[in-house]
């Protein structure tokens, strides 16, 4: 009997398509195969995925086995299904059997306190200690909320949803990426000026759930612990003349913000008649909303100087002028003038943000994180077996040109490119160098790096 049961490996190229050149289909879900874990054919020509399969043994439990003409109960392990007796622990077997993850860093399951939270991002992310401090204990009480509810105890928490302040190339993906990698929980990010109210070109809103679930490879339980990241919100200062799309993307993010059931496609992110959908609910999804705000100090500015005492406004400006760090005393009502809808701040309850990277930052965000620039050149040239040092003041020289383009730390990695390429393309040439030290002389165009060669023997 079991012979009859055939079963393809999606790995396999020359099984994606029938004889015919047609992909097969799910008769349940309609998902082509390249689309899928596995698909079995049954024997009156009915091919199911093992998804499908699986959900159905699921809804039937142990009452009873669905009665598919030559399947055998003990053929289950064989394909990719587990027996009956485990459906309890069907997630954790698929995600086990899916993707060898490695632990994650942080486990939300075990939810970690938020100074080991921000302990580990620490190790990545430099500087922004209250931003980071914030986030820990933002995404701990995210979690938190998260396994409460599994709990069932009647105690509702209210969604912590951020808003994220800060300059350009301060840190504001890198701090998402980050913490959504040592969860190890999915990660979405998009650009609130790419998205579109439903019915208009560009993406709509929704278009980022299916790109979460795309990234949690279309596990819907993954994707609703996920994060979601959408940069750039009120680009523009719209005060007199109001950006109307801007406003109607909020209008639209309100429902996802607090959770709403979504339609999605599964493995694409347009919906299109040929394409199977699947409800994600977002009531668990963190969002987290991030922009440069440009214009918003002279806002804050404003207010700071028109609530001081008449006479010392003047004097008062003059502090603010030289108050470096301004958004960290933005108030909601600053965001609202803006441009952000009331509706839309509402539903982002925790804002924050990030310094300006100054030249010393720049330094640290060179050579100190895990996976620092200066780290990994000198890992590229110890493979030559040379060893790579960056003078102290070449660092700097560095972060000074990095500063002067105004992007944040973004401009490092090109800035250090443009002076590794000939390095990189030098010292293979010659098998006696052993030691280049980077000059401050030779970032400022005004000599070469130090090149030391191995002593003979
Ligand atoms: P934005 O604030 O514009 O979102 P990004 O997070 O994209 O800035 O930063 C650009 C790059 O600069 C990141 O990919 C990261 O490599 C680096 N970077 C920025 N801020 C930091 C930081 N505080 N610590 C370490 N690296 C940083």
């Amino acid at each position: 009997m079991s012979e009859e049961i055939k079963e393809m490996n999606p790995d396999d190229k020359n099984h994606k398509k029938d004889s015919d050149g047609y992909e097969k289909i799910c008769y349940l879900c309609h998902r082509p195969e390249s689309k899928v874990d596995k698909m079995i054919t049954i024997p009156n020509q009915i091919t199911i995925c093992s998804d499908c399969m699986q959900k159905t043994f699921d809804q039937i439990g142990m009452q009873g086995m669905p009665s598919f003409p030559g399947m055998d109960m003990m053929n289950l392990g064989s394909m990719g299904l587990e027996p009956p007796n485990e459906f309890q622990e069907r997630h954790q077997v698929k995600t086990k059997k899916k993707k060898k993850q490695e632990k994650p860093a942080l486990d939300i399951n075990k939810l970690p306190a938020p100074h080991v939270i921000k302990g580990n991002l620490d190790e990545y992310v430099m500087g922004q200690e209250q931003a980071k401090k914030v986030l820990s204990v933002g995404v701990y009480n995210h979690y938190k909320r998260v396994l409460a509810e599994q709990t069932d105890d009647g105690v509702e928490i209210e969604k912590s949803n951020m808003l994220m302040l800060g300059p350009t190339g301060s840190g504001k993906t890198f701090m998402v990426k980050t913490i959504a990698r040592l969860l190890q929980v999915p990660l979405a990010i998009t650009d609130a000026t790419a998205l579109t109210e439903a019915g208009y070109i560009g993406d709509d809103v929704e278009s980022v759930i299916s790109k979460l679930l795309a990234n949690a490879d279309n596990d819907v339980e993954l994707a609703e612990r996920g994060i979601v990241y959408i940069d750039k919100i009120a680009k523009k200062q719209n005060t007199n003349n109001r950006d109307v799309s801007g406003e109607s993307v909020q209008q639209a993010l309100l429902k996802l913000l607090e959770g709403a059931d979504v339609e999605v496609p599964v493995g694409a992110t347009n919906k299109n008649a040929m394409v199977p959908m699947t409800t994600v609910n977002t009531s668990n999804i963190l969002f987290i909303c991030g922009g440069a705000f440009p214009g918003l100090e002279d806002i804050i500015k404003k207010r700071l100087t028109s609530q001081g005492t008449i006479g010392f406004g003047s004097e008062l400006r003059d502090k603010y002028d030289h108050e470096k760090d301004l958004f960290r005393l933005v108030e909601t009502e600053d965001i609202r003038e803006y441009g952000l809808i009331p509706e839309f701040i509402g539903r982002l309850p925790i804002v924050f943000s990030l310094q300006a990277m100054d030249e010393e930052l720049l330094v640290q965000v060179l050579k100190k994180p895990k996976n620092a620039i200066l780290k990994q050149y000198r890992k590229l040239l110890q493979m030559d077996e040379v060893d790579l040092e960056f003078e102290d003041d070449a660092m700097m020289a560095v972060a000074k040109k990095a500063a002067a383009k105004k992007t944040g730390a973004r401009a490092l990695r090109s800035i250090i490119e443009e002076f590794m390429m000939d390095i990189m393309y030098e010292i293979p040439k010659d098998e006696m160098i052993g030691k280049v030290i980077i000059t401050k002389d030779y970032i400022e165009g005004k000599g070469s790096p130090t090149i030391l060669m191995r002593s003979n023997g």
